[in-house]
């Protein structure tokens, strides 16, 4: 089985996509990675995700890649004691310290920080701006707000405080639950949300201790001065826009957007375009051509992955919306322009044995119209190195390990299977050439470039290449 685009879809998880059968059909409508979201959900609802995707995963033969996406020191409200209510504009609302459940006059805010922090006329946006209140009653556990912009407001909304710096670490304690039971559990990326600076991702990192990939979610302004730091210490870069949109003035946030896909294709890290991407289809069973155009500039600008948030978690429409950002990417991958716009940004090879040779291997792929390029990965660096390239033919990730091949699901135009170190060269060849066969990547006479790193099984850089014909 393989997918017939190079950017890869992202599917969250939520009560629309909580059983087996619609894990399957997101699966099957294109979803190549699934979410996790800890700033929903309880652990055993997440276990029994995990359990879902990870059997149909053996069902379907191919890796899913898992990421647990960690709420980080994102500032919520609590729940409400009869589900979601409706703020309207000029009322008051009040937050508080107390944990009982809301109602239409109240919540839970447990956030002593934001308490102390507010004063008079301090705006809250809760719901990624969705709603805007501005504060009237400062007080220690007590403040009182004014609705400016209401709406619906439902649990555990998201609240932002722009404008007011505050003081959060990397890491919340319900984080470093989350973090051991996702690692525990075998997650594949670990998500981490509203990172500021460099030391937040250093410190995350050594916590996982190289268990998980790390994906530094870019959401808070103050991230993009750190940047060439933080994409150094991470393994992946999400642009967070539902935050970013709302800490920073929403139409500086495209920009970002293009800056981030940049800094990080030119870093070779995997990179996703995250939120809005379909909203509408959380209510509706067609996109708006604006959606369509957003998804479809970020599959131009080479983004690795395009990300479903509430449309595939909680959305009237799950498979659907899969189904319409594989089309979307499918369509634009055929679009002639698509090459040369993405190619925009000259993205040229580090002068390292290895960038030398994936370049090569991609240059010498479309010189002979080969039909992929066969890469032995280990730890994953050799594909994302050769997905770096951008090159015409997918690229067919050959690793030993299970984890690594899910890690891969992510990357753009890798293709990851699990196989056994080649005993030399000859198997090298036998390996590459089944694996090509086995998921019909070519037919008789094609070519394959293989490129690996010898003597395999040992840790070190990619240093041959070989061209080989399909018999
Ligand atoms: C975002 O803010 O865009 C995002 C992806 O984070 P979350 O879904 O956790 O709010």
């Amino acid at each position: 089985m393989r997918r017939q685009r190079n950017t890869k879809i992202i599917a969250t998880l939520g009560p629309s996509s909580s059983r087996l059968p619609v894990i399957r059909a997101l699966f099957e409508a294109g979803a190549d990675v699934f979410r996790l979201n800890f700033s929903h959900g309880d652990h055993k609802t997440h276990r029994e995700l995990f359990g879902i995707i990870r059997a149909l995963e053996a069902e379907v033969g191919r890796p899913i890649g898992i990421v647990g996406d960690l709420q980080g020191p994102k500032l919520r409200i609590g729940t409400f004691v009869q589900g979601p209510v409706i703020l309207r504009q000029d009322q008051t609302f009040q937050f508080d310290l107390s944990p009982v459940p809301g109602d239409a006059t109240r919540v839970h805010l447990p956030h002593p920080e934001i308490f102390a922090a507010a004063t008079v006329d301090t705006e809250l946006l809760i719901d990624d701006g969705r709603l805007r209140l501005k504060v009237t009653k400062p007080g220690t556990d007590t403040m009182e707000a004014v609705v400016q912009t209401g709406g619906r407001i439902s649990d555990n909304k998201g609240v932002n405080v722009p404008g007011v710096a505050l003081p959060l670490k990397p890491l919340t304690t319900k984080d470093r639950v989350d973090l051991d039971f996702a690692l525990a559990l075998g997650v594949d990326w670990v998500a981490l949300s509203f990172v500021q600076r460099a030391a937040d991702v250093e410190e995350v990192r050594n916590l996982i201790a190289g268990r998980a990939a790390l994906m530094t979610k870019v959401e808070k302004p103050t991230a993009l001065d750190e940047l060439e730091g933080i994409i150094r210490l991470s393994d992946g870069v999400m642009v967070a826009r539902g935050d970013l949109g709302v800490e920073m003035a929403i139409e500086a946030v495209p920009a970002s957007q293009k800056r981030l896909v940049r800094a990080a294709r030119n870093a070779g890290k995997p990179i996703v375009i995250a939120t809005q991407m379909l909203d509408s289809m959380i209510h509706a069973p067609t996109p708006t051509r604006a959606e369509v155009s957003d998804v479809a500039t970020a599959v131009y600008d080479g983004a690795d992955a395009v990300m479903l948030s509430a449309e595939s978690a909680a959305g009237a429409h799950p498979i659907s919306a899969v189904r319409m950002m594989a089309r979307i990417a499918e369509q634009t991958e055929r679009d002639p322009l698509y090459r040369a716009i993405m190619n925009a940004d000259l993205i040229t090879p580090e002068a390292t044995l290895a960038d030398a040779i994936c370049a090569s291997a991609a240059q010498t792929a479309e010189t002979l119209k080969a039909v992929a390029i066969v890469g032995y990965t280990d730890s994953g660096s050799t594909a994302l190195r050769a997905a770096r390239e951008r090159p015409t033919v997918p690229v067919i990730g050959l690793t030993p390990k299970v984890e690594t091949a899910r890690k891969l699901a992510i990357a753009w135009g890798v293709h990851s299977v699990t196989s056994r170190d080649p005993s030399g060269f000859d198997d090298m060849l036998d390996i590459a050439l089944e694996a090509a066969a086995y998921d019909g990547f070519g037919k008789s006479q094609d070519h394959l470039v293989i490129i690996a790193g010898v003597p395999f099984g040992s840790p070190g850089g990619t240093n041959v290449m070989r061209v080989a014909r399909i018999p």
